[in-house]
C-alpha cells in the first residue's frame, strides 16, 4: 500500500464533491460544486474538483477514487444503471472519462460501495472482517465487506433497497414491495402524509414531530426500522455478517429507528446463534469520499 494521498470524488444527485486523503484518513482539503445535468458535464465538474482539491492540499495524490449514484461495473468503470433522476448518466464510462481528464489511475465504484468502505477502513466498522453497510437516504442503497474487501458482484451486489417481501407499496424502480418503499427518507414521507392528515412535510420534520411525541410520526419511522432489522436478518442469514453499520441522511433519526430495529433481531435472531452488531455510521457526510479514497489505495 502507498504512503501517497489519493483523491476520492462523491459522485451525488445534487451535488459533486473532491477530496485529497491522507493515507490515515484525514481529508487535506476538498471542494464541492452543484451536480450539472448529463454525463460528460458532471465527468468535467468532478476532474475539475479533483484539480481544485489538489491544488489546495498542495500534495501530489497517487490515484483517485470515484463513488457514483448508480450501478457502476467494476470491471469497466461504466455506469449500468441510475435513478431517472441523473440525465445522460447510464452509459457514461467513470474511469475512461477520468483518467482522460485526469491523467492519474482511477478507481471506480458506487457510492454506497465507497461509503462501506469509508467506515471499514477510518469508520464505524474499522478493522471488522465482513459487514454490511445499510444507506438510508433519498432511496436505499447496501453494499458487502466480505473477509476484509469490498464485494461488489457484477456491481450491484448487497444492493437491499430493492429486494422483495416488505408489503405493497410501489417502488420507486416501478416494482412493488421492495424495502425501499418503508426504509427511504422519501417513503417515510410518504407514508407520514397517506397515514397521518395528508401533510407534507420531509423526513427531517418528521423526525422532529415524532420527538415531540406525534403517533404516525413515531409509527413511520417505527415501521423503517423494523423493515431495516428484517433486511439485516436476511444478510445475516445469507452471508453470517456478525456486523452492519447504517448510514444516510435518515440515520439522523438513529434513536427512533435502532428500537424497533432492534426488536426486530430479537424476535428472529439468526440461526447461527452469532451475534449481529448494528452500529451507526461515524464518517457521516464525508465517507463516501473518503472511501473513495480508500478504495484508490
Ligand atoms: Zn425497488
Amino acid at each position: 500500500m502507498s504512503g501517497d494521498p489519493t483523491a476520492g470524488v462523491d459522485i451525488g444527485g445534487t451535488k459533486i464533491r473532491a477530496a485529497v486523503v491522507a493515507p490515515g484518513g484525514a481529508v487535506l482539503a476538498s471542494a464541492t460544486a452543484p451536480t450539472p445535468s448529463g454525463g460528460e458535464a458532471m465527468l468535467d465538474v468532478a476532474a475539475d474538483l479533483v484539480a481544485r482539491a489538489v491544488a489546495s492540499a498542495g500534495v501530489l495524490v497517487a490515484a483517485v477514487g470515484v463513488g457514483a449514484a448508480g450501478v457502476v461495473d467494476p470491471g469497466t468503470g461504466e455506469v449500468l444503471a441510475a435513478s431517472d433522476s441523473f440525465t445522460g448518466w447510464v452509459g457514461t464510462n467513470l474511469r475512461d472519462g477520468i483518467v482522460r481528464r485526469t491523467g492519474l489511475r482511477v478507481v471506480a465504484a458506487n457510492d454506497v460501495d465507497s461509503f462501506l468502505v469509508g467506515e471499514a477502513t477510518w469508520g464505524a466498522v474499522r478493522g471488522v472482517r465482513s459487514a454490511a453497510g445499510i444507506a438510508l437516504g433519498t432511496g436505499v442503497g447496501g453494499a458487502l465487506w466480505l473477509d476484509g474487501a469490498l464485494y461488489r458482484g457484477a456491481g450491484a451486489a448487497g444492493e437491499i433497497g430493492h429486494m422483495p417481501g416488505f408489503g405493497d407499496a410501489r417502488c420507486t424502480c416501478g416494482q412493488r414491495g421492495h424495502l425501499e418503499t418503508l426504509a427511504s427518507g422519501r417513503s417515510v414521507a410518504r407514508r407520514y402524509a397517506e397515514l397521518g392528515d395528508g401533510a407534507d412535510v420531509g423526513a427531517a420534520e418528521i423526525e422532529d414531530r415524532a420527538r415531540a411525541g406525534d403517533p404516525t410520526a413515531v409509527r413511520v419511522l417505527a415501521d423503517a426500522g423494523h423493515a431495516v432489522g428484517s433486511a439485516v436478518l436476511m444478510l445475516a442469514a445469507l452471508l453470517d455478517v456478525g456486523h452492519v453499520v447504517v448510514g444516510g441522511g435518515l440515520a439522523r433519526a438513529w434513536d427512533l429507528l435502532e428500537p424497533a430495529l432492534l426488536a426486530r433481531l430479537r424476535e428472529e435472531p439468526p440461526v447461527s446463534g452469532h451475534p449481529i452488531e448494528v452500529r451507526r455510521a461515524v464518517l457521516g457526510g464525508d465517507a463516501t469520499v473518503v472511501g473513495a479514497a480508500a478504495l484508490a489505495r
